[in-house]
């Protein structure tokens, strides 16, 4: 057996303990592996070296960040899981980038969401206004030109009667009600409120796709009316972030060296296969009772590439995806509900497609200036912010090569749109050729006036398995970070936490799970604490 990371047979270790009472914390310097370095793992181990103690992060892939991962091609483009766009409300993401350092590399967007429709038709639900929120979301939802007037009176009147009016002066209250309409989806809450399956189509259905990868009849009203909820609450919390490059340089990258600085360890291609564990509740039928005493973990067996390796430590933090969890977590631990209901959720495909041109795609005048605007390379042209269509198989995009300019611009060439398929699930088993093909015809519906220009680079990224699905009634099976197993506790998007499968979702389960393991209260930022001046 490898000796486990940190000072084994250390006087100092706790074999039992079920958190770390951790005061004075520095005094007792426990061990913590923690399985996946996707946002959850590093949002933990953030706090959990900041506590003093040893955190080694064994990641499966050869890349860390999970679905925020990225990497660079040998011709140097980079390339990521997926788009991933930060909204001003996603306050313990913003704490964690500003502990490290990184906030700066965030870039504002336009306080404005674009809707793309065939033909270059674009409309506009713009939130720029002078009177904060909720103000400006109404001034923007009455005047977006995506609508017709009877979508938008039907909508005012879903919304008008929604619990966000309640939450404008109750907030927890509001919540709670909106807690409680994880049973049915949004479209039935929706149009039980008055509002349209038009509206549906032309504007909640790219949302519902943007934000859980499935449309507003499968997305539990729960998950929509958050967004909204903190989207009212906040002016800011509508406008939009894109990174400036990669995610592996500009937010994950300064989050591993905050992490190293303080004596974590990466370990990449270190896949857990195996848990270990004494159990001295595993009873067969008709050996007597059930020992009242918790299953304890021992261990952990790693594929790698130098052949198989266990590691022993204090504590286990598993901060996997769904698949992840529900192959590592070991058959026995099954006869506790809060694993078992793990098995309950699924996961979403998704499938993310990078399109490079020799021009500016997005430059959508037909007049002889936006031609020559749409081929000069050396100046870019376009829309910069996140897109949403009704109109394509991909229900978001963004030219990266304007918003995201350090690493995805490059000489000698124009746009490059990251546009995400959703549904996932017709893609999936498409070649790669096929799915090019169409994305780019789409391409064009939507922007004519970008026919003359050549596709001249591309990249398809499949996720099989992605976000956990955020149908109606999955609530009750998403477990807490605190498990039944004394040293094994849980992190990820698709835990308890009380926003959507994001980043910010991530960051939020990284942190409740520290404290779990701490000892110590939660203490999670809230969206007040985004301040207007970031904006
Ligand atoms: C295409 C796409 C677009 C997205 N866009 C946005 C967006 O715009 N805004 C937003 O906020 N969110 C977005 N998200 C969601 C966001 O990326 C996720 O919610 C978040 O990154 C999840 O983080 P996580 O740490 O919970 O899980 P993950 O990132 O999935 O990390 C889990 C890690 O565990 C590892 N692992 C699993 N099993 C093992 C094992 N046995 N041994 C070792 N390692 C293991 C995995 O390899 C992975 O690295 C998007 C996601 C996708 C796929």
């Amino acid at each position: 057996m490898e000796p486990g990371p940190g000072p084994v047979g250390s006087p100092h270790r706790a074999p039992t303990l079920c958190s770390i009472e951790s005061v004075p914390s520095r005094e007792v310097r426990v061990r913590v592996a923690i399985v996946g370095s996707g946002l959850a793992g590093l949002a933990a181990a953030v706090d959990l070296v900041d506590a003093g103690h040893q955190v080694d992060l064994y990641e499966a892939r050869p890349f860390m960040g999970g679905k925020v991962g990225s990497w660079e091609d040998p011709d140097g483009n980079h390339i990521e899981m997926g788009l991933h766009v930060f909204f001003f409300n996603y306050a313990n993401l913003f704490a964690l980038l500003r502990k490290v350092g990184a906030i700066e590399n965030l870039l504002p967007k336009e306080h404005t969401h674009l809707f793309v429709n065939r033909g270059g038709d674009l409309r506009e639900l713009d939130f720029r206004f002078p009177i904060g929120a909720p103000f400006n979301g109404l001034k923007a939802f009455f005047t977006t030109p995506q609508l017709d007037w009877i979508d938008k009176l039907r909508n005012a009147l879903a919304l008008g009667t929604s619990p966000i009016v309640r939450g404008l002066v109750d907030y927890e209250g509001a919540m709670k009600v909106i807690r409680d309409l994880d049973r049915i989806s949004f479209q039935q809450w929706f149009t039980s409120h008055g509002g349209s399956l038009h509206s549906i189509e032309r504007m909640w259905n790219p949302i519902a796709y943007a934000l859980g990868f499935i449309d507003c009849e499968a997305i539990s009203a729960r998950c929509m009316l958050t967004i909204f909820m903190m989207f009212a609450s906040k002016t800011e919390a509508s406008k939009l972030n894109l990174l400036k490059g990669s995610p592996h340089r500009w937010l994950t990258g300064p989050i591993l060296e905050y992490i190293e600085a303080r004596g974590g360890r990466l370990h990449l291609r270190h896949r857990v296969t195996e848990v270990h564990y004494l159990d001295p509740g595993a009873k067969a039928e008709g050996e007597g009772p059930r020992s009242a005493e918790a299953p304890h973990v021992t261990g952990l067996t790693l594929g790698t590439p130098e052949g198989e390796k266990r590691v022993e430590a204090d504590v286990y933090l598993a901060a996997c995806d769904v698949p992840g969890i529900q192959r590592l977590l070991p058959e026995a631990w099954r006869r506790f509900p809060e694993f078992d209901h793990i098995y309950q959720l699924e996961a979403v495909p998704v499938a993310t497609v990078q399109l490079r041109y020799d021009g500016w795609v997005t430059e959508l005048g037909d007049d002889p200036g936006a031609a020559s605007r749409r081929r000069d390379l050396s100046q870019p042209a376009g829309l910069d912010n996140l897109l949403y269509t009704a109109d394509a198989d991909f229900s978001c995009f963004a030219d990266l090569a304007l918003a995201s300019p350090v690493d995805y611009r490059k000489p000698g060439v124009g746009s490059l749109l990251q546009c995400v398929l959703t549904p996932g699930d017709p893609w999936i088993p498409r070649k790669v050729e096929e799915i090019v093909e169409a994305t780019d015809a789409q391409v064009r519906a939507l922007f004519p006036s970008a026919r003359d220009l050549t596709l001249v680079w591309s990249n398809v990224v499949k996720l099989a398995q992605s976000l956990y699905r955020e149908a109606p009634g999955m609530e009750p099976f998403r477990p807490d970070q605190s498990t039944p197993v004394s040293n094994f506790f849980l992190a990820g998007s698709y835990t308890r936490q009380d926003y959507i499968d994001s980043m910010e979702g991530a960051t939020m389960s990284g942190r409740l799970a520290a404290a779990r393991i701490l000892g110590r209260p939660v203490a999670l930022a809230t969206n007040d604490a985004v301040p207007a001046g970031v904006a």
